[in-house]
């Protein structure tokens, strides 16, 4: 974590040398392109005027004059027709000029030494206190000619303001490094919870402590990450549940089967018992196979979408024989079928949806009551086909529908108790609604009766 805390310092930090020494450059090629040409210009013209004005006044006394202009911020250089040099001003960092320049200058020329001083990539030109650095005007005064060289004296004219902006990049820089330094703590800060607290997901410990106040990607993160604990916790639940659940459901029927078996040894008793018996037995082994089975089915239906099979089939046909297959144990319950089984095709796999209507009629069937009745029909809508399975049978609440869909969940009411099941027939039922895109709703009245509705996507 620290590792993560030192990198994000010392990156803001290169990002910040990195954007100065660039910046620098694009406005050092600013003032080579466009200011340069500009300054050049700005200080000929100073040097003209002066030299227009010394050359107006021929009273004038050229060495105070200059002494003048140069205390108000120039740096002056002024060569006459025999040599003679005389400085004004503060003094030149560097004094070479080639006499070829000062010739030129003396005879007429206009020395551009701003504009034509060397471009360096790290020097901008602009503070370089040398003569070169000048510009360069002929003088004529009193009958004399001289050559004047001018450039401003930036120590005298801006000290105060280099300083001021000394002090402004100083602190600016100073500060940016102590704010990052500190921000990136409270940044990094979170991230080192959720660091302890996927570790404590991962010792087993559900109950994660973790700031989800804030409104940032790291709030929405800590967010998702108690959302995903919750339900880790749930489906850990579950796993524990559905493992007890197991154990009891294949437990039961094999303890059955063996007092059974121990009874069957035992001599004294009637071939009427004797049957019983063994119908109970081959009852419990067929309760075992069912609750095998449907686990297998689930567990394949968890394990991999491609289990499902599309094809083409017509599902009215399909109902229709499963009504039939049902008839005799609905007629046996005085139960009295209705339905409305148009053809229709649709795109699915016959089979588990074989399992879907099955599951469903089946339970229309055991949960409903003697001389009550069941509806079913096919409805062909725009995008969908709905199945619905009505029946007039005992019904649930509110609380009881909210789970059926869980694995091995029961409603266990005296009505219910008696009748023959494992729990598993709705989730899987559900599985297989999800695996082909639909969707399955349950409406139900307690003694009044349900109604399922599978909703099959057409494409
Ligand atoms: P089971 O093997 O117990 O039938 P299911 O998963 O098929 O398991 O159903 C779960 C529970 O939902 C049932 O035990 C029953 O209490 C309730 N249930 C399912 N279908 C109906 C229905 N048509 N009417 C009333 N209760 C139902």
């Amino acid at each position: 974590m620290k590792s993560l805390y030192v990198k994000f310092v010392v990156i803001t930090v290169g990002i910040m040398i990195f954007s100065g020494v660039f910046s620098f450059l694009i406005s050092n090629t600013y003032y080579q392109q466009k200011l340069k040409p500009y300054n050049d210009q700005k200080n000929t013209n100073i040097a003209l005027d002066v030299a227009e004005f010394t050359s107006s006044h021929p009273d004038l006394n050229l060495k105070e004059y200059l002494e003048n202009i140069s205390s108000i911020g120039y740096q002056i250089f002024l060569i006459d027709d025999a040599g003679k040099e005389s400085y004004f001003g503060a003094p030149f960092r560097e004094n070479t000029l080639s006499d070829s320049t000062k010739e030129q200058v003396l005879n007429g020329d206009i020395f551009h030494g701003i504009l034509n001083f060397p471009k360096e990539t790290f020097v901008t030109g602009f503070f370089a206190n040398e003569l070169k650095n000048t510009i360069g005007v002929p003088l004529t005064h009193n009958g004399e000619k001289y050559a004047l060289f001018l450039r401003p004296d930036i120590k005298l004219l801006f000290n105060e303001m280099h300083i001021l902006f000394g002090w402004l990049l100083a602190l600016t820089i100073i500060l940016s490094i102590v704010m990052v330094i500190f921000s990136t703590k409270y940044l990094i800060h979170p991230i080192s919870k959720l660091t302890a607290a996927t570790k404590s997901l991962s010792d087993g410990n559900f109950n994660v402590d973790l700031d989800i106040a804030r409104h940032d990607e790291l709030g929405e993160l800590s967010h998702s990450f108690l959302r995903m604990a919750n339900k880790l916790e749930r489906m850990d639940d579950m796993r524990k549940e559905f493992i007890s659940n197991i154990s009891h459901d294949i437990q039961s029927p094999l303890s059955n089967i063996k007092g059974y078996t121990n009874l069957l040894e035992s001599e004294a008793i009637s071939p009427e018992e004797k049957s019983d018996y063994i119908s109970i037995i081959n009852g419990e082994i067929k309760r075992l196979s069912t609750l095998t089975k449907q686990l297998l089915l689930l567990a394949s239906l968890d394990r991999d979408e491609d289990i499902i099979k599309r094809k083409s089939f017509n599902v009215g046909k399909q109902m229709k024989e499963l009504v039939r297959n049902y008839q005799w144990q609905m007629r046996e319950k005085d139960i009295t079928i209705g339905f409305s089984l148009p053809d229709v095709e649709i795109t699915g796999d016959p089979s588990l949806l074989n399992t879907v209507w099955d599951n469903l009629l089946t339970n229309a069937i055991k949960y409903n009551k003697t001389n009550g009745s069941i509806e079913i029909s096919i409805e062909e809508k725009e995008k969908s086909v709905l199945v619905t399975f009505e029946d007039t049978g005992v019904g649930m609440n509110d609380k009881e529908k909210e789970r059926i869909f869980d694995r091995f969940y029961r409603v266990d009411t005296a009505r219910t108790r008696s009748v023959e099941g494992t729990g598993l027939g709705l989730s899987i039922v559900a599985a297989i609604v999800k695996l082909h895109g639909g969707l399955i709703h349950v409406n139900s009245m307690e003694n009044e009766g349900t109604t399922f509705v599978v909703e099959l996507p057409v494409s």
